[in-house]
C-alpha cells in the first residue's frame, strides 16, 4: 500500500509544481503593478475641464443569468457636443458570447443559457460612424472580441487609447485580445504615466491605471450633468459586492484569473468611498441592472 501513498503523493507535488510554473509568472508580474491612484479632487475637477462629454450610456450585448446574479455584457457609450463618440469595452459577438457562457456555466454551476442582445455594431447602429475612440477596461477576451464586428462594420477611423500597463504588460489570459488588438481598425495610442491621464481629443474623459484585477485594467473617468461616473471594469463583477468589500474567492483570484488580491480589496475600498459620495456612480462592467439602478441612461 505504502508506494501507491507515494505515487499518489509525487503526482500531487508534481501537479502542484506544474500549476505554478504556469501561473506563477502571472502573480508575480501583476503584484508588481499598484500606480498611483488620483485624488477624489483630481477626479472631480474633470467637471471643470471645458468641452467635456455631454451624455453617457449602457448597451447591454449579452447576459446569463445564475442563482445568485445575472452576469451582463455591456458597452458604453461618451458623447460630445461636437457629436464624437468613445467607447468604453466591445463585449462578444454572438459565437463569442455563447461560447464564452458554456465556459462560464463550466464554471459556476447554475448559470443558465445566454441571453443575446447584439454586438457592438448592432446595438450602435448609424453612430458606430461617430465613434472615434476607443477604450478597454481591461484586456479580457468578453470585454475585446467584439472589436471584430466593430472594425467590420466601421472601418478605419477610430484609434484605441491604452495606459502602458494596458499595452505592454500581457499574461496568458490577455495575450490573445492583444494580438486580436493589434491587427484590428484601431490606430493605437498609448498613454504614459501615473495617477489621472487625459487625451485632447476627448477632453473631460480621465483615464487610470488600476492594475488588480489585470495588469492593464483601466478606470475610466467622466463628469456629466453633475455626476461623476467612474467605469471600474472587473474589479469587482457585482456592485453589491464591491459596496461590501467582498473578493471573487481563492478560487478565482488564484486559479482562473491570477489577480493581486490586495490590490483589488484597496481598489473596492477607494471606488466604493467614491461611490458613497453625492453624485458619484461607479459602473461595475458585469452588473447591467446596477448602472441602470445607478442612473445611467440605456440604449
Ligand atoms: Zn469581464
Amino acid at each position: 500500500m505504502r508506494w501507491i501513498i507515494r505515487v499518489i503523493v509525487i503526482v500531487l507535488l508534481l501537479s502542484v509544481a506544474g500549476l505554478a510554473a504556469f501561473l506563477g509568472p502571472a502573480h508575480l508580474q501583476i503584484r508588481g503593478i499598484e500606480p498611483t491612484l488620483p485624488t477624489e479632487a483630481e477626479l472631480r475637477a474633470l467637471a471643470n475641464v471645458p468641452g467635456g462629454p455631454t451624455t453617457i450610456r449602457i448597451a447591454q450585448s449579452s447576459s446569463q443569468a445564475g442563482a445568485e446574479r445575472v452576469l451582463g455584457h455591456s458597452l458604453v457609450i461618451l458623447e460630445w457636443a461636437n457629436g464624437r463618440r468613445f467607447m468604453i469595452d466591445a463585449a462578444m459577438d454572438q459565437q463569442a458570447s455563447e461560447e464564452f457562457g458554456e465556459l462560464v456555466a463550466k464554471m459556476s454551476p447554475g448559470m443558465g443559457p445566454v441571453n443575446y442582445h447584439g454586438n457592438v455594431a448592432e446595438l450602435l447602429g448609424a453612430e458606430l460612424s461617430t465613434v472615434h475612440g476607443v477604450g478597454f477596461t481591461h484586456l479580457h477576451a468578453d470585454h475585446v472580441q467584439g472589436i471584430d464586428a466593430f472594425c467590420a462594420a466601421r472601418g478605419p477611423g477610430a484609434r484605441s487609447y491604452q495606459t502602458v500597463a494596458q499595452a505592454t504588460q500581457h499574461n496568458l489570459h490577455t495575450k490573445e485580445s492583444a494580438e486580436q488588438l493589434a491587427s484590428s481598425c484601431l490606430e493605437p495610442t498609448v498613454l504614459d504615466g501615473d495617477g489621472l491621464l487625459s487625451i485632447s481629443d476627448f477632453p473631460g474623459l480621465g483615464i487610470v491605471s488600476l492594475g488588480g484585477h489585470t495588469p492593464g485594467s483601466t478606470l475610466f473617468a467622466a463628469h456629466i450633468d453633475g455626476t461623476l461616473w467612474l467605469m471600474s471594469g472587473d474589479i469587482s463583477n457585482v456592485k453589491s459586492k464591491l459596496m461590501s468589500n467582498t473578493g471573487k474567492g481563492w478560487l478565482y483570484s488564484t486559479l482562473f484569473v491570477p489577480e493581486n488580491t490586495s490590490r483589488t480589496e484597496e481598489l473596492r475600498l477607494w471606488l466604493s468611498a467614491l461611490d458613497r459620495q453625492a453624485n458619484t456612480e461607479v459602473i461595475v462592467a458585469h452588473d447591467f441592472a446596477a448602472a441602470l439602478d445607478s442612473g445611467m441612461p440605456s440604449f
